[in-house]
């Protein structure tokens, strides 16, 4: 199996406060990983820290080999660009259609051709469920829409791993399910992907691996059949207790 992405000794302090304190793994190729835990205990820093958002205080972050920590700005893009991030907040440009929001960065960073990007986010647009929409602007859908919108634009960029945090915590919860769909169907593809999620439904379908992070570490790992019927530590007891 191939780690796309390995993680070895993280630690990532805001000044004295220590949130990532030793954090080691591996994110193999294909492979699906659902990372829970209580609110504040480090999962968006975590994620952040993977592309470099946030600039890990010690460690290294490796995406295909290549430690990202020691990259120039350049170098950085570049990596950035192979990796697709969607947020809690939809972030779209609210003065473009559906569609110009999708192709916006293949035709500025990748200098793809007008009519390819436009071929290219329309089947995307289908993809999520939203090729009717694609002349509508963001302020005309739904929350649901909005964020199936922002995971095509991540798409649009043909990345290899797809990070998301929270995609749904900020939806209503009749929308949340469409969300979900649009992101099981393409786990089920074969992407790469780590998701932060509250969604524990979704954690026990999907992934392959639950991590789950409290007080700065990965304190347990395993398949989800495992950690949500039998969690090991007492930490995932007492959180898993307080989801249900
Ligand atoms: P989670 O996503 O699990 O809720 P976060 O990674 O958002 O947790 O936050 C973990 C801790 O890191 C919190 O104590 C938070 O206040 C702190 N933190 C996160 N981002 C910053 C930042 N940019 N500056 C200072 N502290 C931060
Ligand atoms: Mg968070």
């Amino acid at each position: 199996m191939l780690n796309l992405i390995e993680v070895r000794n993280l630690k990532k302090a805001f000044g004295t406060n220590i949130v990532l304190k030793d954090i080691n793994e591996t994110v193999e190729k294909g492979q699906v990983i659902c990372v829970v835990g209580p609110s504040g205990s480090g999962k968006s820093t975590f994620l952040r820290c993977l592309n470099v958002l946030e600039e890990p205080t010690e460690g290294q972050v490796l995406f295909d080999g290549k430690d990202l920590i020691h990259l120039n700005e350049e170098e950085l893009n570049g990596l950035r660009q192979r990796m697709g991030m969607v947020f809690q907040s939809f972030n779209l440009f609210p003065n473009m259609s559906v569609l110009d929001n999708v192709k916006l960065a293949p035709l500025r960073v990748k200098k793809v051709g007008e009519e390819k990007a436009t071929e290219d986010a329309k089947k995307l647009l289908k993809q999520v469920g939203l090729e009717d929409k694609a002349e509508q602007y963001p302020e005309s859908l739904s929350g649901g829409q909005m964020q199936r919108v922002a995971i095509a634009r991540a798409l649009a960029m043909d990345p290899e791993v797809m990070l998301f945090d929270e995609p749904t915590s900020a939806l209503d919860p009749e929308m949340v399910g469409e969300v979900l769909k649009v992101m099981r169907d393409l786990a089920d593809s074969g992407m790469t992907m780590v998701v932060v999620t509250h969604e524990m439904g979704f954690a026990k379908e999907v992934a392959d691996q639950i991590w789950f992070m409290d007080d700065g570490y990965i304190q347990e790992k395993g398949k989800p059949q495992d950690f949500f019927t039998a969690p090991k530590t007492e930490r995932a007891r007492a959180f898993l207790s307080k989801m249900l």
